[in-house]
């Protein structure tokens, strides 16, 4: 079958949804903040008006698929997310809940790093042969691309660069581990620490302001942030053998203030010539890639075959 899939990304800041053809073209598009709350129905209900919203404006029927990428972890098999930073659900029914808007439809669920990762390889630069997706958001995610198909793995987590350990004596984090990539490079991670060095109570949208205006301690709270992310990369390369490393989400949206001090870090970290040589930069889809990546696992899902 061919036509137009409905595209969801599920994160702990933002629900975006979007209707994308099989050329990677968007035909209609939403988005709303994700409910603070501690009850599942609120999330569940604005997720489910948001995309009701635009099965209504696209002919239902000609929406051939439903792909789902979702802060993790998630588990695909059963179709249920339990994502890190919206506690209201856990092991919560997501493809069930979001084949009631698009029923009869193949639907597909993965990571909303996975996702990114893929989208940023079908539509952005194919010249990697192994490419690692981050996302810096509320959380850190991440995905691999190899040989051109996303890398799963055997649960479906794979790639979750978030809880690489870069720091044995470091914080809890939120994953019930100790040390993690998030505990020092999320948004919120990077506000925390700003904020125990005194005077800083703004979010990290403010802090790269500050930063870009030459503000010594803002931008040290970028420099930890990065020097954590140049690990889970350096690491990761050491692994697998990364070509390219292209970082997205909210925190990407500092710009230099983070990117200079990660290239700098990768640099300092990387030893051997094969991890040196891995690019990192900065997404060039923004927050569209993990839409591009759903609806491409839904393309392939409803028999186009694997777009990328
Ligand atoms: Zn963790």
């Amino acid at each position: 079958m061919t036509g137009p899939v409905l595209a969801i990304d599920v994160g702990g800041t933002k629900l975006a949804a979007a209707v994308i053809d099989p050329d990677g073209e968007f035909l209609a598009r939403g988005a709303v903040s994700t409910p603070d709350s501690s009850d599942p129905d609120k999330v569940t209900g604005a997720l489910r008006e948001l995309a009701r919203g635009l099965v209504d404006r696209a002919p239902a029927r000609m929406l051939v698929g439903l792909g789902i990428g979702s802060a993790g972890p998630v588990d695909p098999a059963a179709g249920t997310v339990s994502p890190v930073n919206i506690p209201a659900w856990r092991d919560f029914p997501l493809v069930e809940t979001l084949r009631e808007v698009l029923p009869g439809r193949p639907a597909v669920l993965a990571g909303d790093g996975q996702c990114m990762a893929l989208g940023e390889y079908w539509r952005g630069d194919r010249s990697a042969g192994a490419m690692l997706g981050i996302v810096v958001s509320t959380g850190v995610g991440g995905g691999l691309v190899m040989g051109g198909r996303v890398h799963l793995g055997p649960t479906g987590n794979a790639g979750h660069i978030g809880h690489i350990v870069v720091d044995i004596h470091g914080d809890p984090c939120a994953c019930g581990g100790r040390g993690c990539v998030e505990t020092m490079a999320s948004g919120p991670a990077i506000a925390r620490w700003a904020a125990e060095q005194g005077r800083y109570t703004g979010d990290a949208r403010a802090l790269a302001k500050a930063a870009h205006r030459g503000d010594r301690m803002a931008q040290r709270a970028f420099d930890r942030a990065a020097v954590a992310l140049a690990a889970g990369i350096v690491s990761t390369a050491a692994l697998v053998d990364l070509d390219e490393v292209v970082v997205g989400g909210g925190v990407a949206g500092a710009g230099e203030a983070l990117f200079a001090p990660l290239r700098d870090a990768v640099e300092d970290l990387a030893g051997l010539g094969f991890i040196r040589r891995v690019r990192v930069r900065p997404s060039p889809l923004g927050a569209d890639a993990g839409l591009l990546g759903a609806a491409a696992l839904a393309l392939a899902a409803a028999g186009r075959g694997d777009p990328t």
